[in-house]
């Protein structure tokens, strides 16, 4: 299979029957098709239907010249029109930073509530971009790589926290010895997760995201 979910382009032909998009427009494709029938597709959670079709998956991606874009992923609406001022490779990171803010909003972060996020690769980095542009508390990143903690400073984190066997410490110190309100863990380690729960407040939350 032809791999590539994240994908961006320019339209080169469209048949007969396609009314709206045309030659030359600048878009990028949400990657999952659902049925369109079923409980979850009607509540608009396509990307959980059992029947689902999806790019770089079940049909060819976008590591190729040319993608095919069958007609229920056209009537789904998951072509998604982008401005000029959009670069394709911009465009392109549409779909993770879609699943960071799907998982953003779940986790229902509040004003003045602190978050720390573990890992500072692409994923951590896009959930920190969301809650620096909602104005939200403050935001703590940990990694091991302290390159991608620079970075992540760029980015708006308040504190950048090596990960090692100070962090609980470091963590404690900066919320006041009550632990961190929100905490969303952007790597797969099994260990963070359990560091996580010796982290967190007393009714805060955290969000395994895998
Ligand atoms: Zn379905």
């Amino acid at each position: 299979q032809i791999l590539g979910h994240e994908i961006s382009g320019v339209i080169e032909e469209v048949g007969k029957k396609v009314d709206y998009y045309e030659k030359g427009m600048r878009i990028a494709l949400a990657p999952n098709v659902g049925c369109g029938f079923c409980e979850v597709c009607r509540k608009g959670l396509e990307q959980l239907c059992l029947d689902y079709n999806a790019f770089g998956i079940s049909w060819p991606g976008g590591f190729a010249e040319y993608v095919k874009i069958p007609e229920i992923a056209v009537r789904h609406g998951n072509l998604v029109e982008i401005p000029e001022s959009l670069s394709y490779e911009e465009a392109a990171i549409i779909e993770p930073l879609s699943c960071c803010y799907n998982a953003y909003e779940s986790l229902n972060v509040r004003p003045g509530e602190s978050l720390l996020i573990f890992g500072a690769g692409p994923m951590g980095i896009l959930h920190l971009i969301l809650n620096k542009h909602l104005g939200i508390g403050m935001t703590i990143v940990t990694d091991v790589n302290e390159k991608r903690l620079k970075l992540s400073q760029g980015y708006g984190a308040d504190y950048i926290v090596k990960s090692d066997f100070r962090i609980k410490k470091t963590i404690m110190s900066l919320t006041n010895g009550i632990g961190v309100d929100n905490i969303i863990t952007a790597a797969s380690v099994p260990e963070i997760q359990e560091e996580a729960l010796e982290m967190v407040a007393i009714n805060g939350k955290i969000l395994i995201f895998l």
